[in-house]
């Protein structure tokens, strides 16, 4: 029987660093193979990985991450605490590093209650998608991933197993 994967987050912690270095060459390693074939395995062992790790015991990103939020979904959040969008942007959002899209600006999320999403039907798109190892094109987001490797438990125990199944050590 395969052994669990690791969720502790202080140890998932304390290993990237030990593995950054390991990391950045398994990503120039990563680089040079076939985006398709990569996507294939990153895609079942998502699969695998996600069915054993439950997102409702950890709420780690929502912890450390300020997720993108769209206009419709402020619209709704401002509905949700009876005041104007413009309040509801002023208060709670904030532009990212780029000034490109709009972030929630609390961390951890104002919408954690203990380790679950309040507003889980209804929550942001980067939300639902995160941490897009169900995504394609795994190779073109590996500086994502490695910057999320020490924050989540998926995206770590994918990017250890993947270094398994390619034979990378
Ligand atoms: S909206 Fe929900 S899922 Fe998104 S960061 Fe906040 S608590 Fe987490
Ligand atoms: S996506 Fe990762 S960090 Fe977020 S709750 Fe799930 S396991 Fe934790």
């Amino acid at each position: 029987m395969k052994q669990l994967r690791e969720t502790d987050l202080g140890k998932i912690e304390a290993l990237a660093d030990i593995r950054e270095d390991e990391n950045i060459r398994f990503r120039t390693f990563l680089k040079g193979k076939n985006s398709e074939d990569v996507d294939e395995i990153v895609h079942r062992l998502h699969s695998e990985i996600t069915r054993e790790i439950d997102c409702t015991q950890c709420g780690n990103c929502c912890i450390e991450l300020n997720p993108e939020v769209h206009s419709d979904d402020i619209e709704r959040y401002a509905k949700l605490d009876g005041i104007s969008t413009e309040e509801y942007k002023n208060q709670f959002c904030e532009k990212d590093e780029f000034e490109d899209n709009i972030c929630f600006k609390n961390r951890p999320c104002r919408y954690l209650k203990g380790k679950e999403c309040s507003i889980y039907e209804i929550r942001p798109q980067n939300c639902r998608m995160y941490p897009y190892t169900q995504e394609d094109r795994f190779i073109s987001r590996l500086w994502q991933m490695l910057s999320c490797y020490s924050m989540c438990p998926i995206v770590f125990n994918l990017m250890e197993e993947l270094k398994d199944e390619m034979r990378f050590r």
